[in-house]
């Protein structure tokens, strides 16, 4: 499997500079910020040496992440959490969440656990994956992904994080 089939060489350029290391297992460009550099990167269920990576959508843009950063310090986490044991119908979408993502990962390749990532399908633990996966299948999929991407309405994707490109 050549998991860097999809994405060209400019690209994968930018992402290492995002992430100050050469990614590994990048399978495509899932998103990108409204100034073009990739914002997120689908990966392969595997990395190149077999090791299992069950985080299917990783945020690369360096803004977003530390807005992301930001609203985890707050708290934010925590309150969504509370709100999974209160609200059925939330917790009814996480679930639904959960599933589509597993989902979409045992279409590239099964890792023989129903695991996914940030918590899914009961916990909510890193941000980072809610927002990564909610840009990456577009509004309506990851509650808590949508809700954070709406906190961030005023400093992201108006922010200018084209000078990291
Ligand atoms: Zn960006």
């Amino acid at each position: 499997m050549n998991g860097e089939a999809n994405v060209d060489e400019q690209d994968l350029a930018i992402v290492a500079e995002q992430l100050g290391r050469v990614p590994r297992g990048m399978r495509a460009i899932a998103a990108r910020c409204p100034s073009g550099h990739p914002s997120v990167v689908q990966t392969n269920p595997r990395l190149e040496d077999g090791t299992p990576f069950p985080t299917l959508y990783y945020l690369t843009c360096p803004r977003l992440t530390g807005q992301v950063s930001r609203l985890e310090s707050e708290g934010v986490m925590r309150e969504m959490q509370d709100r999974l044991a209160e609200d059925e119908e939330l917790a009814a979408a996480y679930l639904r969440a959960h599933e589509s993502y597993l989902a979409e990962r045992d279409a590239i390749e099964s890792l023989g656990t129903k695991v996914t990532a940030g918590g899914m399908p009961d916990r909510v633990k890193c941000l980072h994956v809610h927002v990564g996966h909610a840009l990456a299948v577009g509004p309506g999929v990851n509650p808590f992904g949508d809700e954070a991407l709406g906190l961030l309405a005023d400093v992201w994707p108006s922010g200018d994080c084209a000078a990291r490109t």
